[in-house]
């Protein structure tokens, strides 16, 4: 059977040239970077060749780059970090209602420890009104999430705008940059944030890397306390094959990054137009807002999207259903809901993920067998 991966906004493949990268750090260069023999220092130099192929992708001082587990764990340390670095100035955190659970589960927990957020609505097309934004803030606010794409329609939101009306408070501005970084041009001064998160698997480097950019350090108490490693903002000894498979990551992405933008545009559009030339009563999440190349987000009215999402399966293509987290509950996604997606189309929702692997072919094998697949579904 051919089989077609089309859901690369929940994790990439590792390419080849990023897994040669990282295996002499699982095999004769194991050292850890804290050492001083000659192990250690090797291992601490693909650290810091790593740590320079990021800075490049933010265009930030390599110093202002931390590694950790993943986008979870940078979202997560950022957040209750600053809540409980800044407690003393406020306990107010605006985020929007259509950031990934690794923000909204984290603020939650801080609501449940007697902070206040406020989850700022976006409209019709999934974006964030920097104004509702601006009309949020108050003198208790400390700090402002909103991420650049989301993951579940891949709308990119004005964060140079937001992150302009916050800091000119003097509130901190985070941004959750997993699914755009790596994808679009994204520097830490044009958008002007104090912290930005990213991940590796989700730019075709390993699962359990990640990291974030942070402006100042001054602002943030650790999550994890230890060996003092990435100067002391996230003790643990250092995952260097992960960190080597990210640094190369990164500069694959730098390296063709306008290219690839431009040749999964092509193919996006002829996944919508050929769906849309197919298939009546379709829906476009986001269609006339500025959005990753990769994401489609498309809702057949009035089909199941797990029915569909298993056809599609059964023949070989691999997509999601909403967020991949809210993959095999039944519940609607939140970010489908925010975006007042109507309820007809609300449950017969499919992201389209496409990766570097993906080819005209592969698009057009999905546009044949999709109008089947949606007839039956409509028909249950
Ligand atoms: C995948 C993702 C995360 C979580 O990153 P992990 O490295 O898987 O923990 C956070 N935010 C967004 C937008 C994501 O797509």
């Amino acid at each position: 059977m051919r089989y077609i991966y089309l859901d690369h906004n929940a994790t990439t493949p590792v390419l080849p040239d990023v897994l040669e990268a990282m295996l002499p750090y699982q095999r004769e260069a194991f050292g850890n970077p804290s050492s001083v023999h000659h192990y250690g220092r090797r291992a601490r130099v693909a650290v810091d060749d790593a740590r320079d192929a990021v800075a490049e992708v933010l265009g930030a001082p390599a110093s202002s780059v931390i590694f950790s587990s993943g986008g979870t764990e940078a979202n997560n340390t950022i957040i209750k970090g600053v809540a409980q670095a800044r407690r003393e100035h406020g306990r107010h955190l605006v985020t929007s209602q259509i950031e990934h659970p690794a923000v909204l589960d984290a603020c939650a927990a801080l609501e449940r420890q007697g902070y206040e957020v406020t989850y700022v609505p976006v409209d019709e097309r999934g974006l964030v009104d920097p104004q509702a934004v601006r009309d949020s803030l108050t003198d208790q606010t400390i700090l402002v999430s909103i991420m650049v794409a989301n993951n579940e329609v891949g709308t990119l939101q004005p964060i140079a705008d937001i992150a302009c009306l916050v800091r000119e408070r003097g509130i901190l501005m985070h941004t959750d940059a997993v699914q755009a970084f790596g994808k679009v041009p994204l520097s830490v001064d044009h958008l002007g944030v104090d912290f930005l998160s990213f991940s590796g698997h989700k730019i075709y480097a390993t699962k359990g890397i990640g990291g974030w950019y942070e402006r100042s350090p001054a602002v943030l108490q650790p999550l994890l306390h230890g060996g003092h490693q990435e100067r002391g903002r996230r003790s643990g000894t250092e995952n260097v094959p992960g960190i080597a498979a990210l640094g190369k990551a990164c500069a694959i992405a730098t390296g063709d990054m306008a290219a690839e933008d431009e040749r999964q545009r092509q193919l996006q559009q002829r996944l919508e137009h050929g769906i849309r030339e197919r298939i009546g009563d379709v829906r476009i999440q986001g269609e006339d807002a500025p959005r990753l190349s990769g994401t489609s987000n498309v809702a057949f009215a009035g089909a199941e999207g797990e029915a569909l999402m298993m056809s599609l399966d059964l023949q070989g293509v691999a997509i999601s259903t909403g967020s991949a987290c809210s993959s095999g509950s039944l519940e609607p996604s939140h970010v489908l809901r925010a975006m007042r997606v109507p309820r007809l189309y609300l449950h017969g929702a499919l992201r389209f993920s496409l990766g570097r692997a993906t080819t005209a072919d592969d698009v057009d094998y999905v546009l044949d067998i999709l109008p089947d697949i949606v007839a039956q579904a409509r028909s249950v």
